[in-house]
């Protein structure tokens, strides 16, 4: 037991996940969430469910964010109530929220003047990977913030790369998220391909799992979401549409023409018509099986 107390603020898919590996590892989490249905999921697990963010900083100097976007990170951050407002000195937040880089470096700007600390940590895994506590995290901020979250990132993760300053992790979450889109697109393409010419679509995903053509959405997305139509990932349409359109801006931002990677993009925003906010992620590749 480590005896430490943790806040987590968004208790949905991925910090209920989280909830779960940082009570294994013996920490006492405390957390919030707008909805009740999360609120009551937390307090089943046994996670200290308090009403809003100051009782939350009230607790604890370690803050965990998982919330939709970044809107919802700014409000938390430096709204009315939130934990500027609130935080005990020298408060550490790590924001594991697939977030927008230039509000990230402001946000911590804002922190790092009031003597607290921000890292932006956003996670690959899934809820599945939360709650083993075996995510990905790429890592922007002070490395001196990373040491001192490096025993609560140890329990959520099982590999943490530092890209260096504020931000950078998330830049690198969503060129992450910009592949891993792309590749579901060109993989659905792939099998449709193979379909159409009399292959089996299982066989052909077996065979290109061993090959150079293969991918984590091959290996993984297509045995376990999409052959079998389970399509129950806990990932959303409305996150993955978000996190592409930010990895677009970046694009434009950086003033590149990238025609693959921003074709992919086209299809991910169209997609919008066809598919709810609601839907799994996977359903992208339905307008191409
Ligand atoms: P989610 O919608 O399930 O959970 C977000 C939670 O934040 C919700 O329960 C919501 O009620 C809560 N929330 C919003 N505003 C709040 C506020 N002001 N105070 C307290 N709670 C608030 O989303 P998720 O799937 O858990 O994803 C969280 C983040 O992690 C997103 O940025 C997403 O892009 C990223 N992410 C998700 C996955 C995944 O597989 N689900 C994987 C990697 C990264």
């Amino acid at each position: 037991m480590t005896g430490k107390v943790v806040g987590i603020i968004g208790l949905g898919n991925m910090g209920n996940g989280m909830a779960q590996s940082l009570l294994r590892a013996g920490y006492q989490v405390i957390g919030t969430d707008l909805g009740e249905a999360q609120q009551k999921a937390a307090r089943d697990l046994g996670v200290d469910v308090v009403a809003d963010i100051k009782a939350l900083c009230a607790q604890t100097t370690e803050i965990i964010l998982s919330l939709p976007m970044a809107v919802h990170v700014q409000a938390v951050v430096q709204g009315p109530g939130g934990i500027i407002e609130h935080a005990q000195a020298h408060s550490l937040v790590i924001d594991t929220s697939t977030s927008e880089p230039e509000i990230t470096r402001a946000l911590a700007a804002q922190l790092v003047e009031r003597g607290h600390q921000l890292l932006d940590a956003p996670v690959s895994g899934g809820p599945a990977g939360a709650a083993a506590g075996s995510m990905v995290m790429v890592v922007g901020g002070e490395a001196t913030a990373l040491s001192r979250a490096r025993p609560c990132l140890d329990a959520l993760s099982s590999k943490i790369v530092h890209l260096g300053q504020s931000g950078n992790g998330h830049v690198a979450k969503l060129i992450n998220n910009l592949l891993c889109a792309a590749h579901l697109v060109t993989t659905a393409e792939a099998i449709a391909l193979g379909k159409k010419a009399g292959l089996d679509p299982a066989a052909l995903i077996e065979g290109l799992n061993a090959g150079s053509g293969r991918s984590a959405i091959s290996e993984v997305n297509f045995p376990r979401w999409i052959l079998n139509q389970e399509f129950d990932s806990g990932f959303s349409m409305q996150l993955m549409r978000k996190d592409v359109r930010l990895a677009k801006q970046l694009i434009d931002d950086m003033e590149m023409d990238l025609s693959l990677s921003e074709k992919a993009a086209a299809i991910w925003a169209e997609s919008e018509n066809a598919i709810a906010d609601g839907e799994d992620f996977n359903c992208i590749v339905k307008n191409h099986l």
